[in-house]
């Protein structure tokens, strides 16, 4: 399926019943697919990613399935991040690395490969050939920045208030 009706199917809510069923991380989660634990919860467990992008990176995830954040409740994605957060400190603070990255791509276009919500935890030692490559946008003035801004607060607020 071409990239942007995966999108679309996404964005509509489409795809999760059948998606859900063949859900790889629902089948880890349920006990029919082998994972690496780092740690169980109640609510949310994190393991390892089989691909790693470098030594460690974990996927943090909610046990209940939601393809994207918007099908996730607030209350479980505040674990999910309490949890990558923990994580992320004990592993540092234990020197295990030297720092961390946290990375979660929401939908198709942005990345998203396995349609069960997670959060990438990678932790990041000197040389570990891991980078995030982009090219920034220039650097807008005020004016633009603040038209960008209030543009946005249009969409954002008759979700936040
Ligand atoms: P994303 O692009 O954010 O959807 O990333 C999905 C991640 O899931 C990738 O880093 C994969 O390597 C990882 N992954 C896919 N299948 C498994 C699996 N069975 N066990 C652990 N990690 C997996």
């Amino acid at each position: 399926m071409h990239r942007a009706d995966a999108a679309a199917r996404q964005n509509a809510g489409m795809a999760t019943a059948a998606a859900q069923e063949r859900c790889v991380f629902c089948e880890i989660v349920a006990g029919r697919l082998a994972a690496s634990f780092v740690y169980t919860g109640d609510d949310v467990v994190a393991f390892l990613d089989i691909r790693p992008l470098t030594r460690g990176h974990l996927l943090v995830i909610p046990r209940q399935h939601a393809d994207r954040l918007e099908r996730l409740d607030p209350q479980t994605a505040a674990r999910v991040f309490t949890v990558a957060q923990r994580l992320a400190v004990a592993l540092r603070r234990s020197g295990f690395c030297a720092g961390t990255n946290l990375f979660l791509a929401d939908g198709v276009l942005a990345g998203q490969e396995v349609f069960h919500v997670h959060l990438h935890v990678i932790p990041r030692t000197q040389r570990d050939g891991f980078g995030l490559r982009a090219k920034r946008r220039g650097q807008p003035d005020r004016a633009e920045l603040d038209a960008t801004a209030g543009q946005m607060r249009t969409h954002i607020s008759p979700a936040l208030g």
